[in-house]
C-alpha cells in the first residue's frame, strides 16, 4: 500500500523554502492539492507551484505571516475558495534569532515565540474550525490531520538558543494536547522533529568544520535532507498512519541517543 492523499487539500506553512517545499512538492506528487504559505518569498513559492503543476497536480500560493491572526484567517479562506476545502494542515513555519541568554532581547525573544509557537497555534485552530465546519468528506480515514513542525530541541537544551529551544518545547505540549481535545472527532494531530537538516535556517552552520562537528552528534553520519522529513511527513497526514494520534516522530539520524555516551564506557 502506498501512502497517497488523492482527493484532498493540505496547507503547507513555509512552503516556500527547506522543509516547507519538500513538504509540498512530495504531497503534490501524492495526489493532494497544495497551499503553498509563503512569508517572504513570493518567487519561491510560484516556483514550487509550478513543479507541483508541472507533475500533473493543483497548486496555489498564498501569502501570510502566521503570527498574524487575520493574515492565517485569510489565508485559510483563500485555500477554501481555491479548493474547497482544506483536509491537512502542516504548521511548519519557523525561524531562528540566535543571542546568549543575557544579550537576547525581548524583541528577539518574541518574534520566535510569535512565530514558531503562536504561527502554529493560531493556523491549527483555523484548520480545527475549518474541519468542525466541511464536515466528513470522504477522502481520508480521519476528517482532519494537522502537523505540528518541532525540533530536537523540544527535547534536546541549547545554549544560547533559548527563544527557539522555549518554541519547540511549547509546540510539544501544544500538538499533544490538542491531540488529546480533538482525536474523539477523528482529527489526528502529530508532531515531527526534526535534526540536522540542510536547509537555509542552518546553511552557515552545517558548512565545512560547522558540519563535521554535527555530524559527531549523529550517530547514522549523515546530515538529513529535506526529503527525509517530507517522507515521514507524508507517512503521518496519510491513511498509512491512521491509528498515530498525539505522536512526535524523530527525523534525526539518531540525534536523540545521547551519543556522546558511544565513547564512555
Ligand atoms: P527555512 O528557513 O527554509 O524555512 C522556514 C520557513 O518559514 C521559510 O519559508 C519562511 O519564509 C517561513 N516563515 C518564517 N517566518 C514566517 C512567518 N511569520 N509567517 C509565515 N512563514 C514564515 O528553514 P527550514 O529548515 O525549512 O525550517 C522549517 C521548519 O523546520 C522550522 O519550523 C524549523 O524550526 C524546523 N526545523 C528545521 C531543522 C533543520 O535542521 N533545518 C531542524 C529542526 C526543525
Amino acid at each position: 500500500m502506498e501512502c497517497r492523499l488523492d482527493g484532498q487539500v493540505a496547507v503547507v506553512t513555509g512552503g516556500s523554502s527547506g522543509l516547507g517545499q519538500g513538504i509540498a512538492l512530495l504531497f503534490g506528487r501524492a495526489g493532494a492539492a497544495v497551499v503553498v504559505n509563503y512569508h517572504g518569498s513570493q518567487e519561491g513559492a510560484e516556483d514550487v507551484v509550478r513543479q507541483i503543476e508541472a507533475g500533473g497536480g493543483r497548486a496555489v500560493a498564498v501569502r501570510a505571516d502566521v503570527s498574524q491572526q487575520a493574515e492565517v484567517d485569510a489565508m485559510f479562506a483563500k485555500a477554501v475558495e481555491h479548493f474547497g476545502a482544506v483536509d491537512i494542515l502542516v504548521a511548519n513555519s519557523g525561524i531562528q534569532k540566535d543571542a546568549a541568554f543575557t544579550e537576547l532581547t525581548l524583541e528577539d525573544w518574541r518574534k520566535v515565540i510569535d512565530t514558531n509557537l503562536t504561527g502554529q497555534f493560531l493556523c491549527a485552530q483555523a484548520a480545527v474550525r475549518q474541519f468542525r465546519q466541511q464536515g466528513d468528506r470522504g477522502v481520508s480515514k480521519a476528517r482532519g490531520k494537522i502537523l505540528h513542525m518541532s525540533s530536537v530541541h523540544e527535547v534536546v537544551p541549547w545554549a544560547g538558543h533559548a527563544n527557539y529551544a522555549a518554541s519547540k518545547g511549547g509546540v510539544s505540549l501544544l500538538m499533544r494536547t490538542l491531540a488529546q481535545e480533538v482525536a474523539e472527532e477523528g482529527i489526528r494531530v502529530n508532531g515531527i522533529a526534526p535534526g540536522a537538516i540542510r536547509t537555509a535556517i542552518n546553511a552557515d552552520a552545517l558548512e565545512g568544520e560547522g558540519a563535521e562537528e554535527v555530524l559527531r552528534l549523529i550517530p547514522y553520519n549523515r546530515i538529513g535532507d529535506p526529503e527525509d522529513v517530507a517522507r515521514v511527513a507524508l507517512f503521518l497526514a496519510s491513511d498509512m498512519a491512521d491509528y498515530v494520534v498525539g505522536a512526535t516522530l524523530f527525523v534525526d539520524g539518531g540525534m536523540t541517543l545521547y551519543p556522546g555516551f558511544r565513547d564512555n564506557g
